[in-house]
């Protein structure tokens, strides 16, 4: 068995299909006539750009709109000037297109390789694909066509980058398998949006397959199999058959309200990054969003969004959602999250440091930007503001200043927003959640981050694979954290959340519901799962769980207790 990264939920057995998509062959040589080399490099950027927007637009028809978007950014990086003149620049200096290519291209790779944020360290992907399929235009070299393997195949490739996924035919393809990528690579998101089971990360995979071998792909535990034997392609089979009809089970609960056994209603929201997901939240059955995560908005460009481009993405989202809830967080920079044009300098301890509402508060200009962004957004529909990383009181209420400050500015503007706009806060430190009672009086609602909860609650960096054993909202502190924090809530009356991984997680959901837990916002992938689970279990029997579990006093013995009770 090879282990990797499970990039899309699902399994599949089927014949390899290996994508060498290598780089073609070309001689370097020196050109004479500069003007005559750059006319065919220009010549083949309008081919490229002409084939990229074609692929593009069959890809919005299949797999959506973001997906569409990544394939149109090629055309949008091919067209930076910088890169541009750096690409016409050697050509002046004698080298062929090829050459000029070849070489800008590896100096874009080794650039965002060395950035530690994973989405740009990501767009190296992007460039080596744009290489490849810029190179084969000039030496005429013809692009492979992923649209016509035969079904039943299981596509193997160093990584699979979105200009050879625009071809898939779903129900062609039962597996995809990567030596790249991680869970939020392209390929992942692909592989989620055409769900076809993918595991990533796979090392040295290409060189072990061969065209004909059958692979069997295990993409929710990360895992493939070459060559299975008999008894564990029957194996695969079973699993694939559960999954399946779990899948099927689920949709019992489209269109339905989240209610537990017992009748009581909870409300069940995705979590998104773009205004787009929030088609894939509505699709997922979501009844909200939970959380919006707003900085990916600000690492897709190379300068801080404006003011018209924050409120164009926030009223696009709102009105998606056609009038559901919509919590929009405010830019949460900083710790594992660069964004390189802010200038922010290198930190000893980043998830210590200058990150989030700090940073915010300390450059109050721009986020008077994005806090104005927002409450013009809201005359489009229910927007809710919510503030990262708090540790205190004063900076929800500072938050709140700024707030109304701007609303008296868009008062005199005559613009309209939502005056009762609600302001919450993201208990995610030990600060904020020792002081939930204090901070449930100044906050309009809370949303729980226990991603970060459980890194800063156990004092373990959440990326740090030494460490990870530490890494459990099962640990008895975490929960003791997660019950304070829902508690002060509902003593003040003010709605609180989760939109950390731990909303979706199947184990927890009963205690959650014990604790009385009123909105999970989950991936919209999860919402149907989430639901489901919610189902499952009455208030009382919640109860007489979580009372059991808040008595242990280790974590391995209460996720034992909570794996034995799964339903
Ligand atoms: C969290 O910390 O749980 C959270 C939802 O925020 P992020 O994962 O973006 O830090
Ligand atoms: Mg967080």
């Amino acid at each position: 068995m090879l282990n990797g990264i499970g990039g899309s939920a699902g399994y599949g057995i089927g014949t390899a299909v290996l994508i060498s998509e290598g780089k073609p062959e070309y001689t370097p040589c020196e050109v004479s006539d500069a003007e005559a080399e750059i006319k065919r490099f220009e010549d083949a950027v309008t081919l490229f750009t002409e084939r990229t927007q074609a692929m593009a637009d069959a890809m919005r028809e299949t797999v959506g709109e973001h997906n569409a978007e990544i394939l149109e950014g090629h055309i949008v990086m091919l067209s930076d000037p910088f890169m541009q003149d750096e690409i016409k620049g050697m050509i002046r200096s004698g080298s062929c297109a090829e050459t000029a290519v070849d070489h800008v291209c590896d100096m874009f790779i080794s650039m965002f390789s060395q950035v530690e944020d994973e989405l740009t360290r990501q767009r190296t992907t992007d460039i080596g694909d744009i290489r490849v399929r810029l190179l084969k235009i000039l030496t005429g070299t013809p692009e492979v066509n992923i649209s016509e393997v035969p079904p039943n195949t299981v596509l193997v490739a160093k990584d699979l980058t979105p200009s050879m996924t625009a071809g898939i035919v779903k129900e062609n393809v039962v597996g995809i398998v990567t030596e790249l990528g991680g869970k939020t690579s392209h390929s992942a998101i692909l592989a989620r949006a055409l769900e076809i089971p993918a595991v990533l990360s796979v090392e040295n995979v290409t060189s072990m397959v061969t065209d004909g071998m059958t692979i069997a792909v295990d993409g929710c535990g990360g895992s493939c199999i070459l060559n299975p034997s008999e008894a564990e392609t029957e194996e695969y089979r079973k699993h694939r058959e559960a999954y399946l009809k779990e899948k099927e089970g689920l949709e019992v609960f489209r269109g339905k309200p989240a209610v537990t056994a017992d009748g009581k209603q909870v409300r069940l929201y995705g979590n998104i990054g773009s205004p787009e997901d929030a088609e894939a939240v509505k699709a997922g059955d979501g009844e909200g969003v939970g959380l919006f995560r707003t900085e990916f908005l600000f690492m897709e460009t190379d300068q801080l969004p404006s003011e018209e481009e924050q409120f164009e993405a926030y009223k696009k989202a709102a009105e998606i959602m056609e009038g559901k809830e919509v919590i929009i967080r405010t830019l949460d920079v900083g710790g594992d999250k660069d964004i390189p044009y802010l200038g922010l300098s290198r930190e000893d301890n980043p998830f210590l440091g200058f990150r989030a509402v700090r940073y915010c508060l300390a450059n109050e200009a721009s986020y008077r930007v994005q806090l104005r962004a927002l409450l013009r957004a809201s005359a489009y529909g229910d927007i809710k503001i919510m503030v990262p990383l708090v540790t205190s009181v004063e900076e929800i209420r500072r938050v709140k200043e700024l707030v109304a400050d701007i609303k008296k500015e868009l008062d005199a503007e005559g613009i309209a927003y939502n005056q009762d706009i609600q302001v919450g806060v993201m208990i995610e430190t030990p600060a904020a959640s020792l002081i939930a009672d204090l901070l449930a009086k100044e906050a309009d609602f809370f949303s729980i981050g226990t991603n970060d909860l459980t890194q800063y609650t156990m004092a373990v960096d959440r990326g740090n694979a030494k460490v990870a054993y530490l890494y459990s909202a099962y640990h008895p502190a975490v929960l003791r954290s997660i019950r304070n924090i829902i508690e002060a809530a509902n003593r003040e009356g003010i709605m609180v959340g989760m939109c950390g991984e731990a909303a979706a997680d199947t184990l927890l959901i009963p205690l959650l519901i014990s604790f009385g837990l009123g909105e999970y916002s989950v991936s919209a992938t999860s919402i149907l799962a989430t639901k489901s689970t919610i189902a499952k279990w009455s208030k009382e029997e919640a109860d007489r769980l979580a009372s059991q579990v808040m008595e242990l006093s280790t974590e391995a013995e209460v996720a034992a207790v909570l794996k034995a009770n799964k339903r």
